[in-house]
């Protein structure tokens, strides 16, 4: 069967992505998607960034015009509601709470950010790539999968988004990481987590769907189910390669992936 559910998108709200809510709804039906997941990057708590995410009084905004959309379309294309938030240590149990507010479908956790010395790193962030030329590659996917162990133990989140998005710029570890990814496994298992495959490290340097078939094997023996995400940030991208995403999770291994509804599984569905 063709993924007729994508579960990772943007709208302009954010301040980096384009299109309307309406525009990705319409570009979904015209690729015959039966769902789609809205996953808006979440406010942050520390700061305002306008070309990040949208500021936390416009979060209640968000969710009455998703589910605007939601009942607009109800007879021709389900939509989830859902939200892409960040993993950061020190405001784990504000962000916890946050989340908790609202009613969401699912809740996309990912990692974008670093500690470092010299501050935080938003190493996937190209207004910051400069910063990779003095980073020592190995140590920082190390620390970006032990950042993924604390996501998940932290459980404020139902979903990983991208699990090797450091790859993004093209920066390859040249040690082997399989123990560290086995054990980033286990602790998915154990925790609940579900896997993103998230086709969009193919449009980027990377040009590889994160996450790469190898750590994909990896999560699949630990037992972690899967959704699918394209990431996008323009309307067009919506369902973006999802038929190598699909192939993809067969030659790991998987049959099925994951519906959500109210941030429990509401199904799965044969790959
Ligand atoms: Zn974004
Ligand atoms: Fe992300
Ligand atoms: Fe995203
Ligand atoms: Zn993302």
């Amino acid at each position: 069967m063709k993924i007729l559910h994508d579960y990772h998108m943007h709208t302009s709200r954010c301040g980096h992505a384009t299109g309307t809510i309406e525009e990705y709804i319409a570009e979904a039906k015209r690729k015959g998607l039966t769902e789609i997941g809205m996953s808006d990057h979440l406010p942050f708590l520390t700061h305002r960034d306008a070309s990040y995410t949208m500021d936390l009084t416009e979060l209640p905004f968000y969710h009455i015009d998703m589910e605007r959309a939601r009942e607009a379309h109800a007879s021709s294309l389900s939509i989830k509601i859902g939200i892409e938030a960040d993993y950061m240590q020190a405001t784990v149990e504000d962000i916890r709470e946050l989340v908790g507010r609202y009613t969401y479908d699912f809740v996309i956790g990912s990692v974008h950010f670093m500690k470092q010395p010299e501050g935080d790193w938003a190493f996937d962030d190209p207004r910051e790539i400069e910063r990779w030329k003095n980073a020592d590659v190995n140590e920082v996917y190390r620390n970006y999968y032990r950042l993924l162990q604390g996501a998940a133990k932290s459980r404020v989140y139902d979903i990983m988004g991208h699990v090797d998005l450091v790859k993004k710029f093209g920066h390859r570890a040249s040690a082997d990481l399989t123990d560290l990814i086995r054990e980033t496994a286990r602790i998915f298992a154990e925790t609940g987590m579900t896997l993103e495959i998230n086709t969009s490290g193919l449009r980027k340097p990377a040009k590889e769907i994160y996450p790469a078939l190898g750590a994909l094997k990896i999560y699949r023996e630990a037992g972690v189910p899967i959704v699918f995400g394209s990431d996008a940030h323009a309307p067009g991208d919506v369902g973006a390669d999802f038929d190598l995403a699909r192939d993809l999770a067969l030659a790991a291994g998987y049959a099925e992936y994951r519906v959500f509804k109210k941030r429990k599984v509401e199904k799965t569905v044969k790959l």
